[in-house]
């Protein structure tokens, strides 16, 4: 299917640059497994990506499909603001395969309008001054890049649907990567 292999590719480098900024900014940040602030959300995605995380989860052994399924109509889960992917120990139940937006959170990365945004519990005590001083120019990821490439790789993969006779997902919460397959 086009696209599939262009969003695997750009997965590997964003965490590669990924890996990258947060080597360059490791002393200001406590990114840690188990620290959820930024998973505290309602997240969506773009067809590619929910068609990418419907994949793996259908790889996932069935008790924990099941778990998965029945979270996601959880009346506590559902009315709640935690991403419906989000374990109770506070870890990711589709780490591999989360969006790419999962994997730009934490470090200072660029915005569109060229100011730097990160996480507020990490740079602890530097103002927005003093963090656009301290972090290494060549370890910020630029959002508008990352989204525009994305926006190219996501239009391939709905051409690739339309050309197949198939209905693409829709953008859409992460929750219908856990719906069950069509027919
Ligand atoms: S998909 Fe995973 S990393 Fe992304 S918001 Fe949900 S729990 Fe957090």
């Amino acid at each position: 299917m086009p696209g599939r292999a262009e969003y695997q590719a750009l997965l590997s480098k964003v965490d590669a640059f990924a890996a990258r900024a947060e080597a360059g900014q490791a002393p200001w940040l406590s990114c840690a497994a188990g620290c959820d602030g930024c998973c505290r959300t309602r997240r969506s995605a773009w067809a590619v990506e929910v068609d990418h995380l419907r994949r793996f989860v259908q790889r996932l052994p069935p008790a924990r499909r099941a778990e998965l399924a029945a979270r996601r109509r959880d009346p506590a889960v559902v009315a709640g603001d935690r991403c419906v992917m989000l374990d109770p120990d506070g870890r990711c139940a589709v780490y591999p395969a989360r969006p790419l937006i999962c994997r730009t959170h934490g470090p200072a990365v660029r915005l569109p309008d060229g100011a730097l945004s990160w996480c507020g519990l990490n740079f602890e005590g530097l103002d927005p001054e003093a963090v656009a001083a301290t972090v290494p120019g060549d370890a910020v990821l630029d959002l508008e890049l990352l989204n525009r490439l994305l926006a190219l790789i996501n239009q391939r993969f709905v051409d690739g649907c339309a050309a197949r006779g198939e209905a693409p997902p829709a953008r859409a919460d992460l929750d219908a990567a856990l719906a069950p397959p069509a027919g």
